[in-house]
């Protein structure tokens, strides 16, 4: 069997049978690197000799017969806004261009203990604010599938690594879709977990409230394996949930979904949904019907307000989370560009003389403007203001309460129906370059996604299908802590899609 046909379920057997091994899996994925990521540019660092050590002493373990862990060998890729000690980690950013993390995510070391091998970090819309990965500091990654197009975002380069054979799987992380649109631009499952369920501490936070990591992989039973090894309470993170740890049970994957209740809102099925993208839900529907699921037409008054809700309470946490980036706790400051001794960076605005050294107000606002990019600028703006005094009960109070409607949709419609399908994306995958120029226009990408991290209830992206060779996904939605049943349902319906 191919290293690129093989899953973690295969390939954990395969170890076991010594049939393939830990260091050529490594070398495999290295090698795909090495050849692809010039142009896809998945991937921002890349740790051939920790990865390929790594490997060694997983094959020296199974050598001597020793238990080697869940994910014991599986080389894995991680979002560039989660820390991996001593490495470091931009999150897209300039402003963090050389900032080495002091700590592993709890993530990190979970997937360590399980004996996953990391690979490397991936880019990413800078501070995960964008659906095209093109909002990075360091360049676009391109989409697998197609390179003139995008992969989503803005967890893109770990999307395009799954897709484009660059490492058997990869976290994100989702604030507002960023885990499940580029899932389903690039073809492959992506799990936005509960809110709670996995621990955040080591990812820069983006919007506290909403922000969760989860896994992206090649199949349903992967994501739930590394979701199984990552979720539960963390003394480091207050919000996770006590019990929150998801453990692992065949029966989900029995294939059985005889009388399980599919809720299609009426709302995620209107006018801006690409006919290409509806044709292929459509069929989603009528073939999970075919295999025993009872589908039932439910509405969510509230899902019309989901974007605009977001695009409040989103930027106001992001203005208050990103000061930290002040020029003088964390990574690019143009005080130290300006000192005398690295007087050859260019930046003449605030060349430091003894007699007019900047301020720190100066510091803050060059370092800040040289340091964030337009989009992330734009939203620290937005959110500022949605924070200030007079505005604050207008905006940012109004869309606390919207929130709990669209909460409260979902709990109650919850009581009728088990999960809930929709399409992932109102479009096909988007050409790079395309919606650059229109805000707008990307913020719509993020439509059926976005309420799901309002609510805090899971949801999950797999393939159903491809248009022009170009991926469409159909996303399931279920409530609090039911990521069973995302799985459950997700799991026969990849089979239909690749039968
Ligand atoms: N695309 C959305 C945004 O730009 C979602 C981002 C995310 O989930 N990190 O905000």
């Amino acid at each position: 069997m191919e290293i690129s046909d093989m899953t973690i379920k295969k390939t954990r057997e395969l170890l076991g049978k010594k049939e393939v091994s830990a260091s050529e899996l490594v070398s495999y994925y290295i090698a795909n690197i090495e050849k692809e990521n010039k142009d896809l540019n998945a991937y921002l660092s890349v740790f051939n000799d920790d990865a390929l050590k790594q490997a060694k002493k997983i094959d020296e373990r199974i050598e001597q017969g020793e238990e080697i862990g869940l994910l014991g060998g599986i080389p894995v890729a991680i979002k560039d806004n989660i820390l991996v000690e001593g490495k470091i980690a931009t999150a897209g950013s300039k402003i963090l261009e050389n900032y080495i993390s002091a700590y592993d995510a709890t993530v990190v070391s979970r997937l360590e203990a399980a004996g996953a091998i990391i690979l490397g970090k991936t880019n990413l819309d800078e501070f995960a604010m964008g659906s095209s990965c093109e909002q990075s500091a360091f360049g676009p990654t391109k989409n697998p599938r197609d390179r003139t197009y995008v992969p989503g975002g803005s967890s893109g380069g770990s999307a395009c690594a799954v897709a484009g054979d660059m490492a058997m799987a990869a976290l994100g992380s989702d604030t507002g879709g960023s885990i499940r649109q580029p899932a389903s631009f690039c073809g492959i499952v992506g799990l936005k977990p509960t809110y709670g369920r996995v621990s955040r501490f080591g990812l820069m936070a983006m919007a506290s409230s909403l922000d969760q990591i989860g896994p992206m992989a090649k199949n349903v039973y992967d994501a739930a394996l590394i979701f199984s090894v990552i979720s539960g309470q963390d003394e480091n993170d207050a919000t996770t949930l006590p019990e929150g740890s998801f453990e692992m049970d065949d029966k989900i994957f029995s294939g059985d979904i005889n009388g399980l209740k599919i809720g299609l809102p009426k709302e995620y099925f209107i006018e801006g949904l690409d006919d290409n993208v509806r044709g292929i839900i459509e069929k989603s529907v009528k073939d999970l019907e075919a295999r025993g699921a009872v589908i039932k037409p439910v509405s969510l008054p509230h899902a019309a307000n989901g974007l605009a809700t977001y695009y409040l309470i989103m930027p106001a946490e992001v203005s208050a989370n990103l000061a930290r980036y002040d020029g003088i706790r964390y990574g690019y400051s143009v005080a130290r560009e300006n000192s005398p001794s690295q007087s050859s960076s260019g930046h003449s605005a605030l060349r430091a003389s003894d007699s007019m050294r900047p301020s720190v107000w100066d510091i803050f606002v060059e370092s800040r403007s040289q340091g964030f990019g337009d989009e992330v600028r734009r939203r620290i703006i937005l959110g500022t203001f949605a924070l200030s005094s007079g505005y604050y009960d207008a905006y940012y109070h109004k869309a606390q309460l919207v929130r709990a409607l669209i909460r409260q949709d979902f709990v109650d419609t919850f009581k009728n129906v088990d999960v809930l399908l929709t399409p992932t994306s109102p479009t096909l995958p988007f050409k790079l370059g395309d919606r650059m120029q229109d805000p707008l226009s990307m913020y719509l990408a993020d439509v059926y996604t976005v309420s799901a991290n309002l609510a805090g209830i899971p949801g999950i992206s797999v393939n159903a299908g491809n248009v022009n060779g170009l991926p469409v996904g159909c996303q399931f939605l279920a409530s609090f802590r039911r990521e069973d049943l995302l799985f459950r349902v997700a799991h026969v319906y990849e089979q239909i899609v690749n039968n």
